[in-house]
């Protein structure tokens, strides 16, 4: 890990845009006006812990931009939290929805506590009193600021939101969007717990499938056969490597933050993780070696290396070292500016966070618009198209005279359940954007990577909303 941090994790967003500006034909002041944070609340509480000692809670919700509304992001509890980071994770939020044209304003939170150190009582009282203080301060609601899962979080922390906020606006016939990520029974969507690995499988494999920058990597196109590292086994790391595994891939090394663990025939993300839940750590999985240190594991001989835990990990000390042909940043910022340099240099793809992480927040749209059409997706027209595939399927037969293998009859008959059309919305939209990015990048010589690539998609988008306001004609 870097020692010295030539800049703040802000710094280096801004650095980025900066950088993809140069490319764009807008004005300084709408570039200006993009970048800024607009809204930044920091708030303190005191919680009550079990053991009857008080302790004073720091916590953040900041809103980089309400060119659109509501404004979407997660809620992290991680001991890194401050205000600089939350304030680079929601502007990275305002250009991700750009891109994937999800029509949120980017947003973030956070809370400066390590989870693993609270009760699940002490957690909720936190959960349940950082979103009252939202509530007074108008900063959340189904059209103001809709949270999300993020480092530390998931369906639990947001059914506990969406109860505290409910209880707080009794009769808010939309207030299950105030929140998205939650369990299916309290509003939640089929498909959103694995919708980010989803959507990093759904990007990578549209990169592997372009011919042309597989040729300038020296890959064969396409996913299957090739070798993946991936540095945490959270939600995005398991889904992930359990989406490239499926798909034929062969998942080499698992890191987690006591260490890594490497297997040249692959390893079964399911077994490893339930291995770590009965001995508290992935390393002496049976057939794998270890690797002591986690970030080892970055410096892997792989075809795709996958950073799905914390920002910062990929950095001027190690980018060197690191020798995998692509990098999918599952997780936001895992590499910094300088790293991104030395990756230019070296011919290795990084995949940037801003577009390949957009799964979550792409179903979280999803879950919002179900939230607020108060209807499960499918839930009109499934028994339709099944009786309208029958009926094409009988009069096919009728006059061919063949009759569909028993498999393939239940294939095309199926009408699309929820899972089905949020995967399918997914998959459409990963592919559109890694297009989309691909084609600024590859049709304008002086772009140097996809990032800056992926940040001109972003500030076009977000200047040209903007200019259809009237706010910059
Ligand atoms: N925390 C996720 C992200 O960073 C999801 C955000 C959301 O669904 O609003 O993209």
């Amino acid at each position: 890990m870097s020692v010295e941090k030539p800049y703040s994790f802000f710094e280096s967003v801004e650095k980025s845009f900066d950088k993809a500006a140069r490319f764009t034909k807008w004005d300084i002041g709408v570039l200006e006006q993009i970048k800024a944070c607009n809204s930044v609340y920091r708030m303190r509480f005191p919680i009550k812990r079990d053991d009857g000692t008080i302790e004073v809670m720091e916590a953040y919700r900041v809103q980089h931009s309400q060119h659109k509304s509501p404004c979407k992001g997660g809620i992290r509890f991680s001991e890194e939290v401050n205000q600089d980071e939350v304030m680079a994770l929601a502007a990275l939020m305002t250009y991700k929805c750009a891109i994937v044209n999800v029509p949120f304003g980017g947003a973030k939170g956070g809370i400066k506590i390590n989870p693993r150190k609270y009760s699940a009582y002490e957690l909720e009282k936190i959960t349940r009193r950082y979103t009252s203080e939202l509530v007074k301060k108008n900063f959340i609601g189904p059209g103001i600021d809709v949270p999300a899962p993020d480092y530390g979080t998931g369906e639990r922390e947001m059914a506990w939101i969406v109860d505290t906020y409910q209880s707080l606006k009794p009769g808010e016939i939309d207030g299950a969007g105030c929140v998205t990520g939650k369990p299916i029974t309290q509003g939640g969507v089929r498909g959103r717990k694995e919708a980010t690995g989803l959507g990093v499988f759904f990007g990578i494999r549209e990169v592997c499938n372009m011919q042309e920058v597989m040729d300038k990597l020296g890959l064969t196109p396409g996913v299957e056969g090739k070798t993946v590292v991936v540095q945490g086994l959270g939600n995005v790391g398991y889904h992930t490597a359990k989406f490239f595994r499926e798909h034929g891939a062969i998942v080499i090394g698992l890191a987690e933050y006591e260490g890594a663990i490497y297997n040249p025939a692959g390893l079964h993300e399911e077994e490893v993780f339930q291995h770590r839940n009965t001995t508290g750590s992935i390393l002496n999985f049976p057939g794998a070696a270890n690797l002591a240190i986690n970030t080892d594991a970055l410096e892997l001989e792989c075809d795709i290396l996958i950073p799905a835990a914390l920002e910062n990990v990929i950095n001027g000390d190690n980018a060197q070292r690191v020798k995998a042909k692509i990098i999918g940043e599952a997780a936001n910022g895992p590499c910094t500016p300088e790293a991104d340099e030395i990756f230019i240099q070296r011919g290795i793809l990084c995949v940037p966070d801003m577009y390949l992480n957009a799964g979550g927040v792409t179903v979280s749209y999803f879950e919002w618009l179900k939230n607020l059409s108060h209807v499960r997706y499918g839930r009109m027209e499934k028994r339709f198209s099944e009786n309208m595939n029958a009926r094409i399927l009988a009069q096919m037969e009728e006059l061919s005279g063949n009759t569909v293998a028993e498999k393939e009859r239940l294939l095309i008959m199926h009408g699309a359940e929820e899972v089905d059309l949020v995967h399918s919305g997914l998959e459409e939209t990963m592919i559109n954007a890694t297009r989309e990015i691909m084609h600024i990048w590859l049709s304008s010589p002086e772009i140097p990577d996809m990032r800056t690539a992926a940040y001109v998609s972003a500030i076009n988008k977000v200047a040209t909303s903007y200019a259809e306001l009237g706010i910059f004609p």
